[in-house]
């Protein structure tokens, strides 16, 4: 260890700590100018002033209100031509106390039209490249983007509205803007009222693998039935009624694709007619079992209740024979669901099906029936892992919220990675089919289907019921949705990269290239790492560094308590996390969700002191010691190796009183000196001098550096000489006066050899190599590598080459021939 040795002067000590490092105050001083920012400035100066709808403490206000729409459904799928039409009837409460003229209706499928506000203002960001050879490189487009622009191309899109009526039958005046609809009431509506209209519509679905949706339909060609099948997966389907709010008035930003959902809650009655052979998935409860299950299809969904594994109502065997033809008749199902923002549903002759009731207990859902759809395709993969992590996710979320409200939950298989619904979610992994028949999936594949589910089904809970507004905020969703995800998944498998790591956001943290958390969903740069991943490494390191478990998880369930059914905004958030807890956090929302700036706190010196006696016939012989340590003169040490004689040496009876005596003798003039600064001394000071001076303790100056900008806490630890270990948690209050620079004193009985900040990586710090003192050497790797020499340019012999046959269907391609195929 290389910390320098230096006195530290008693005066300092009785001093009592004001300031004891003149360093610390210069840099004090040079960070009140220019760039200064205050780190630790009251969050409510951004924040929105409290007033009676949201409260000072984050909670509801007194005079909170929202809307309500309710809606009555009849839908018809036209398999044939991959179509529904419907009618809807919405009867729209007015709870607020404003009188409204009007009222605007989402239409999210007109994303889809070619002339939309999303297609319009999407960018293209390939370029053609000349390299240094003067050799050009086309720009690229992929096949995935080519599909997507025949798609749009080849099919009318968006929205048919054929009818818009009040409750006698009257056409309503509507005017459609971009993905919005506005409804000219024939009355104001005011408030407490409630209003009745009717709209008949239908749209062509999107093949949704080709655009890339949330939903639409996915076609199997290998099927064994002509022609293949399909499975539907229905969101976005109908006209909704926007949200109207307290904060915003009517939701006027236009659906551009990131920015997902604001909604109203409500209750539904959904009837959906379907190929007599298709077997439905939707949100809510299924009324007419009896008109569309057989009697062994209700007698084994009855057996899910105390079942142990989950049981299907529809075999893998059923399914099978089920997808090789089809039907001409229709059956429709109908569907109730209570106080959901939303409705989803999904259809498919090819769905396998099974269930099994959710144990909750308490009184507000005792019993859940959690239930998975899905084809042969997801086979063993979902039969083993679907249906267990729905009931999983409830177990967890439950505890750190509130009690799974609603009778269902279920997952279904089909084209979309993941998307969520109320009670229905969709999830993409599937197994694959081997040559030999078999069905087999990857290490990668089972973790997705399991994280992934966790997390759709973790979405029923925020935003389908804690209904924070997805159009302004992602984050308020999935960065919540991702830290319990992940709090759920750990308890799964803690092996499985649940994606809350500290460490594992570093990359990103540094990247020049981000915008704060606090961004507008669809300006969002990075959305994975922006809205999902780091919001949820930041509560995840306010969980356990910052506030302890015990605070954070109160504060967390007191949010999730307060805003179930409710629209929380951001401000709600961080007022109810400090309020609940008793933690100022202004600065830790200030750093993590309003600025770029990211962690890298560096230990860039130590300082070991030792206590001066004021004795100096201690102190001076302590100082000749330290004389006599630093190295000699290089100069001295060559003449005396040439063996040259100094003027004094060769001189020895010319010698004085300095050549006895060197700077460090000890006069009386000191001694008595020293007498007379005790003698002064009070009581008390005596007291405590004494007691330093014997103890004689080690007394440690750590110059810290924050070179990242966010203030944190400064998780440190250090090693003694024996080998043991100590640690100190300092809060980040200590970077309150100074961001940039500050010091720490710590004493210690026993000689240190090492600190080290931040050792267990909990903090995401960027740079781990300037958080140990001394500095360690960095183990990593070299690779030896073959050069490409000549060039592929070069070495290709047209010659040579033009005798090449040209291959039958059945040859398989060699590897050697495709290799260059993907430059
Ligand atoms: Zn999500």
């Amino acid at each position: 260890m290389k910390n320098s040795t230096i006195w530290i002067s008693a005066s300092v000590l009785i001093g009592a700590f004001v300031m004891p490092f003149t360093a610390n105050a210069e840099s004090a001083i040079q960070q009140t100018k220019g760039s200064y920012q205050d780190k630790f400035r009251q969050l409510d100066e951004t924040l929105p002033t409290p007033n009676v709808y949201r409260s000072a403490a984050g909670e509801p206000g007194e005079n909170y209100w929202q809307q309500r729409a309710d809606y009555d459904i009849d839908v018809t799928l036209n398999e044939a031509a991959r179509r529904i039409d419907a009618s809807e009837t919405i009867t729209y409460h007015n709870n607020s106390p404003y009188t409204l003229r009007y009222i605007w209706i989402q239409l999210d499928q007109n994303i889809f039209r070619n002339d939309s506000m999303a297609e319009r203002s999407s960018t293209f960001s390939s370029r053609p490249e000349q390299n240094l050879n003067g050799i050009d490189k086309p720009a690229r487009i992929s096949l995935g983007q080519l599909r997507r622009q025949q798609f749009m191309a080849d099919n009318e899109l968006g929205f048919e509205i054929k009818k818009i009526s009040d409750s006698r039958g009257q056409g309503m005046d509507f005017v459609v803007v971009g993905t919005k609809l506005r409804l000219d009431l024939p009355q104001p509506l005011k408030p407490g009222q409630k209003t009745e209209f009717g709209i008949d519509f239908g749209f062509n679905i999107v093949e949704s693998d080709a655009v890339g949706a949330r939903s639409g339909y996915e076609h199997f060609p290998d099927d064994e039935r002509e022609g293949g099948n399909d499975i539907f997966l229905m969101a976005q389907w109908y006209p909704r009624v926007t949200a109207f709010t307290d904060y915003e008035a009517w939701t006027n930003k236009e659906f551009l694709g990131s920015g997902e959902f604001t909604m109203e809650f409500g209750d539904f009655e959904v009837e959906i007619t379907v190929p007599a052979d298709h077997i439905v998935s939707a949100s809510g409860v299924l009324q007419n079992p009896r008109d569309v299950l057989t009697s062994t299809q209700r007698e084994r969904l009855d057996d899910a209740k105390g079942a142990e594994r989950p049981v299907f109502v529809v075999t893998p065997e059923e399914a099978l024979e089920n997808e090789k033809e089809a039907t001409d008749e229709m059956k429709t199902w109908r569907f109730v669901a209570e106080n959901v923002r939303d409705f989803a549903w999904a259809s498919s002759r090819k769905f396998i099906w099974d269930a099994q009731v959710y144990e909750q207990g308490g009184n507000v859902m005792p019993e859940v029936l959690a239930m998975s759809f899905y084809p042969k395709e997801g086979g063993e993969l979902w039969e083993k892992y679907s249906t267990a992590s729905v009931i999983h996710t409830m177990e967890v979320y439950s505890r750190f919220s509130f009690d799974y409200p609603y009778p269902t939950a279920q997952s279904v298989n089909g084209p979309v990675g993941g998307m969520e619904y109320p009670m229905i979610t969709f999830n993409g992994p599937r197994t694959e089919l081997q040559d030999d028949g078999s069905r087999t999936y990857s290490l990668a594949e089972k973790r997705f289907l399991i994280g992934v589910v966790i997390h759709e089904i973790g979405h029923i809970y925020f935003p389908m019921i804690v209904n924070s507004d997805e159009r302004q905020w992602t984050w308020m969703d999935e960065g919540l949705n991702s830290y319990l995800d992940a709090v759920a998944g750990r308890e799964w498998d803690p092996d499985i990269p649940w994606g809350v790591e500290a460490r594992g956001i570093i990359d990103y943290m540094k990247s020049t290239n981000q915008v704060p958390i606090m961004t507008q969903s669809d300006s969002v740069l990075n959305l994975g790492p922006n809205a999902y991943t780091k919001p949820a490494v930041a509560l995840n390191i306010l969980r356990e560094v910052i506030m302890g478990r015990e605070l954070f998880d109160y504060a967390f369930k007191e949010y999730a308590r307060r805003w179930m059914f409710k629209r929380p905004t951001p401000a709600d958030f961080f007022r109810t996390m400090e309020e609940a807890s008793g933690v100022d956090l202004d600065w830790f929302w200030r750093g993590w969700f309003y600025s770029t700036d990211h962690v890298d706190i560096s230990l860039d010196r130590v300082y070991k002191l030792r206590m001066d006696t004021k004795d100096p016939d201690i102190d001076w012989e302590r100082r000749r010691q330290e004389e006599a340590n630093k190295p000699t003169s290089l100069f001295v040490e060559r003449n005396q190796a040439e063996g040259r004689k100094t003027w004094v040496e060769l001189n020895p009876e010319v010698t004085d009183f300095y050549d006895e005596n060197d700077e460090f003798t000890v006069t009386n003039k000191q001694r008595n000196a020293y007498q007379s600064f005790l003698e002064k001394l009070e009581p008390w000071e005596r007291r405590v001098f004494d007691r330093a001076v014997s103890e004689d303790k080690n007394y440690y100056v750590l110059d810290f550096s924050n070179l990242g900008g966010l203030v944190m806490p400064i998780l440190l630890e250090w090693t003694y000489a024996d080998g043991t270990t100590d640690s100190m948690h300092i809060p980040a209050e200590i970077w309150r006066r100074n961001a940039k620079n500050v010091s720490k004193l710590i004493v210690t009985d026993k000689e240190v050899t090492d600190f080290a900040v931040d050792p267990q990586w909990e903090t995401a710090d960027v740079d781990i190599a300037n958080n140990y003192y001394p500095r360690r050497i960095i183990p990593s790797r070299i690779e030896a590598y073959k050069g490409n020499w000549p060039a592929d340019h070069i070495r290709r012999d047209l010659m040579q080459e033009s005798k090449s046959k040209l291959k039958t269907d059945d040859e398989e391609d060699s590897k050697d021939e495709t290799e260059n195929d993907d430059q």
